[in-house]
């Protein structure tokens, strides 16, 4: 029999040869190879399913016009995605992005990565994601609204609540999933409350879906840093993005006793010697959608607007990452280390870029990736879609509480499985093969289809 490692080479080679000009889906794809050699040497059975041949082509892709008119009668043209990438535990689960950067290869690496974090989640969804090129920057809420209708006048028919069921991402918040949804209902004529999730309370929602993946990231920080015997607690803390992920690591972290410094947006990033001021933070980014500059020109001489500056450069004690992929490279990272920071815990999806983990790791910080530490926000999805499909809204209490309990499991299963494998302490490790171990199994129950 070939070598796993053979195997897994050829098949690194194949996918890149397979799929050009998706240099994201290829990085997601290697960071998951990489690390899946002891598992298929261990349980040669997966290898025999031609297991990971099928996992890295997707179930089904699907790409669209999207046609909407601006304030002005002008006709554009935006291209929509859904990736439906598995479906071995349950009904594809992943959110939208609405972004300029949009592609298919970017849709292909957030829903592989969907994966094996909503199988880490252990609730029973399947892995997929989706979004457009529209890029929602300027643009008034009225074409935000036509914008979104006329995605889901095509989107509709893919989804439902026992098929496909999307949520937020970058670019995708609250405003927009009312959009999406008040069409869908209005092409249906339906109440599928769970067809999507990060609705609004009142109407389907679950308390705690926007706090959840900013939370799930810092609880998941405080679980690695439990287990090297120290606490988050009086720590400082560097956090990149001002949207909805990284508000609410802000709002978690100070819960927790630690200081949040700083926030960034595209255009660059503010520091904040007293630490971040969240009420005037969430004023300019959720109620006003301005820029993150404007916080250091309101809050006084505490704070500066580093323009086009990297957030890496602020020295802190653990830091999130929760903006955007490959927001953090090998020469932050060693910024990040000289500095002291003892934990990175990913916010946003592959933000941090390969050899960059890989110093964090060879430096013996503790490195929580994405697929673990942010699964939070698609768990709380998942408790959504359980309300909704009981018509009952639980408390703040018993979603704070689940959520809280899905990290520690999530943490718990990542750290036991890497050391099973040989690699304790790595986390990326850990989380791969667990992730994967759920999802294989399944499919191999299921037959070859
Ligand atoms: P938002 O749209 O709410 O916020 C995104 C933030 O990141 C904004 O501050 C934005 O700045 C910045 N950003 C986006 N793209 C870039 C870029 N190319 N360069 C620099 N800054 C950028 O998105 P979310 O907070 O929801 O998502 C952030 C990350 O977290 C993404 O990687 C997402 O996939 C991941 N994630 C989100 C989940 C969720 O529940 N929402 C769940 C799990 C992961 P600007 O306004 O200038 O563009």
């Amino acid at each position: 029999m070939t070598d796993p490692k053979d195997r897994l080479d050829a098949l690194r080679a194949d996918i890149e040869r397979r799929n050009p000009g998706q240099p994201e889906f290829h990085q997601a794809v290697r960071e998951v190879l990489d690390t899946l050699g002891p598992v298929l040497t261990a349980r040669p059975q997966y290898a025999e399913a031609g297991l990971v041949e099928r996992l890295l082509e997707p179930e089904r892709q699907i790409i669209f016009r999207v046609p909407w008119t601006d304030d002005h009668g002008r006709v554009h043209v935006n291209r929509g995605y859904r990736v439906e990438f598995n479906s071995a535990l349950g009904p594809y689960k992943g959110g939208l992005r609405f972004h300029p950067s949009v592609d298919i290869g970017v849709v292909k690496f957030l829903g592989f990565e969907q994966i094996f974090k909503n199988a880490l989640t252990g609730l029973g969804i399947g892995g997929g994601k989706g979004g457009s090129d529209f890029d929602p920057h300027g643009k008034s809420a009225a074409e935000v609204m036509r914008f979104c209708q006329s995605f889901m006048t095509e989107l509709a028919r893919h989804i439902g609540e026992h098929t496909d069921i999307p949520a937020g991402d970058i670019g995708v918040g609250g405003r927009e999933i009312g959009y999406l949804f008040g069409q869908y209902r209005r092409i249906t004529n339906r109440w599928e409350a769970g067809v999507l999730t990060g609705k609004g309370q009142g109407w389907g929602g679950s308390v705690i879906r926007p706090e959840a993946t900013g939370y799930g990231a810092v609880l998941f920080a405080a679980e690695m840093l439990k287990a090297r015997g120290e606490a988050l607690d009086g720590l400082s803390a560097v956090v990149s993005g001002s949207g909805n992920v990284a508000l609410y690591t802000i709002e978690k972290l100070q819960q927790l006793g630690a200081n949040p410094l700083t926030a960034s947006d595209s255009s660059g990033y503010v520091v904040d010697d007293k630490g971040i001021d969240l009420a005037l933070l969430k004023q300019i980014k959720e109620v006003e959608r301005g820029r993150v500059s404007e916080y250091a020109t309101r809050r006084g001489p505490s704070a500066r607007f580093v323009r086009q500056g990297r957030v890496w450069e602020v020295p802190a004690d653990v830091a999130f990452p929760s903006a955007t992929q490959n927001e953090l490279d090998v020469e932050d990272a060693r910024t990040l280390i000289a500095n002291g920071v003892k934990a990175v815990s990913e916010g946003a999806n592959m933000p941090t870029t390969p050899e960059a983990v890989h110093l964090f790791q060879e430096a013996g910080v503790a490195f929580g990736p994405g697929k673990a530490a942010n699964a939070g926000g698609v768990a709380v999805s998942a408790l959504e879609m359980a309300q909704n499909a009981s018509r009952v809204a639980w408390s703040r209490e018993r979603v704070e509480d689940e959520l809280a309990g899905i990290m520690r499991s999530i943490h718990a299963v990542s750290h036991e499985t890497a050391e099973r494998y040989g690699s304790p302490g790595d986390y990326v490790t850990g989380a791969n093969i667990a992730g994967f171990e759920r999802v294989a199994d399944a499919m191999l129950a299921q037959g070859v289809i």
